[in-house]
């Protein structure tokens, strides 16, 4: 299939040329038309998939066709979880309708908000925002919404993950309802249903992999070491592999600046992104990464949610997450753009049962290399994909959670898989709260 049979604007095809793809991507390939036609449209899709250009090509074909904004409004909508994939987004639109006279703004938090009350004051055809400055600027007037045609939300899943829900229906409230609505989401969690119940309209349902599949083309192996040895140990694959390019992801904020110390102490740059960190410091550690002038961009998952990172060879897992789909998420970071990538995780003894959620989700054993001087002290117990443990009685009632478990997290996963192969059902896990995002 070619760009050029699915109806787009002359200009828009000359942008999508000087970009250089040569042929839609499947999610693109699937959307477009549907867009294109009007459609509501619910599309489970990973960063990395071309989602971005799959919902943005159709949406700037559709505005070039109509009025110019007027003052202070918006015609297109585009929600995002952070500023990092506001921006990102924001430069695809621009990239992809620099022939076309659409005027398009991205509005976040962090940075001042007056120099974007002045850009709004122009009117926006493609506004592109995060939810909290999104509702500063309305509730200052700064923007309105009474000829907007089409609304995306893209990474809904993660806008929900980091409680942004209240956010979401308050925005939905003030739009017209008569509207195009786009949903874009990794997964259809069941949470990610409900919130499209009040959203989309009949939708046409989409989706390019299926939910919570990691990309074939991504390498997986962990390395099983003692957790005192991790600097170590990720020091060396960096030195010793002569890696020029790669993202760790830590659990905390805290770790995150910590290990940063410890690569620069060992002559390895390394730069942490995080929420604690500026706006500024945050474009200014990823320029760095993306020029090569940062070699290890150590990174929280909220952080580098969307991070759009061309072909990025080496991710690396320095800590497993909590929830087993950021595993998705993070490793959703290399292999990308038909590029291979190889994702690594240092796993220690403690955080075996994170492990077994993870391979039970993905549905695969994930393959163990040891280096003989990294060899662990505190063996990590062995995958049991398909043979859950028996449940354990507990000798006395317990009110604690050890390790930031939270309850019935972990331990209840594999009680409900028991003799079976199959991913866990997310409806078997505790809800995914905000809390736990406070320290990421
Ligand atoms: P996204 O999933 O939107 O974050 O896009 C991932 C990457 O794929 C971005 O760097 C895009 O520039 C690139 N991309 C998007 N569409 C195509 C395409 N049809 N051919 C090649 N690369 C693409």
């Amino acid at each position: 299939m070619s760009f050029d049979s699915l109806g787009l604007s002359s200009l828009i095809l000359k942008a999508i040329e000087e970009k250089g793809y040569s042929e839609p991507s499947p999610i693109q390939a699937q959307a477009i038309p549907a867009i294109m036609d009007g459609k509501d449209v619910m599309a489970a899709a990973q960063t990395g998939t071309g989602k971005t250009a799959g919902f943005t090509l159709p949406l700037i074909h559709r505005l070039s066709k109509g009025n110019l904004a007027k003052p202070n409004q918006a015609r297109a909508l585009i929600l995002t979880p952070t500023r990092e994939l506001a921006a990102q987004v924001h430069q695809s639109v621009e990239d992809y309708s620099k022939h076309l006279a659409l005027k398009s703004v991205v509005v976040f938090g962090g940075v001042k908000i007056n120099p974007q009350m002045m850009k709004l004051r122009k009117g926006a055809d493609v506004l592109v925002a995060t939810p909290g400055r999104l509702l500063d600027l309305y509730n200052q007037n700064a923007v309105r919404f009474d000829n907007l045609e089409v609304l995306i939300l893209d990474e809904a899943d993660r806008m929900l993950d980091m409680g942004f829900i209240r956010d979401l229906k308050k925005i939905m409230a003030f739009l017209p309802k008569n509207r195009q609505n786009l949903l874009f989401s990794a997964t259809f969690s069941p949470e990610i249903r409900q919130l499209a119940k009040g959203l989309v309209n009949n939708p046409v349902e989409i989706s390019v992999a299926p939910a919570n599949a990691t990309a074939t083309k991504v390498e997986q192996f962990i390395y099983p070491v003692d957790k005192n040895k991790k600097p170590a140990l990720l020091t060396h694959l960096i030195s010793t592999n002569r890696w020029e390019q790669v993202l760790v992801f830590t659990k905390t904020k805290h770790g995150a600046n910590k290990l940063t110390k410890y690569l620069e102490q060992y002559g390895i740059k390394a730069a942490a992104i995080h929420g604690n960190k500026s706006q500024g410091a945050r474009t200014r550690a990823l320029a760095e990464f993306k020029a090569g002038e940062v070699r290890a961009l150590v990174a929280t998952d909220i952080a580098a949610r969307g991070l759009d990172i061309e072909q990025l060879p080496h991710v690396v897992n320095y800590e497993l997450p909590n929830v087993p789909e950021d595993y998705v998420h993070r490793i959703g970071r290399t292999g990308r753009a038909g590029a291979s990538g190889e994702a690594i995780s240092l796993v220690s003894s403690d955080e075996a049962l994170l492990l077994f959620d993870i391979e039970r989700l993905i549905g695969n054993v994930l393959r163990r290399e040891e280096l003989e001087e990294f060899k662990p002290v505190h063996p990590l117990a062995e995958s049991r994909l398909g043979k859950a443990p028996k449940p354990k009685k507990p000798k006395k009632p317990r009110s604690e959670h050890h390790d930031g478990q939270r309850s019935g997290e972990v331990k209840q996963g594999h009680q409900h898989n028991a003799g079976s192969a199959k991913p866990a059902s997310r409806n078997s896990r505790a809800p995914r709260g905000r809390s736990n995002n406070n320290n990421r």
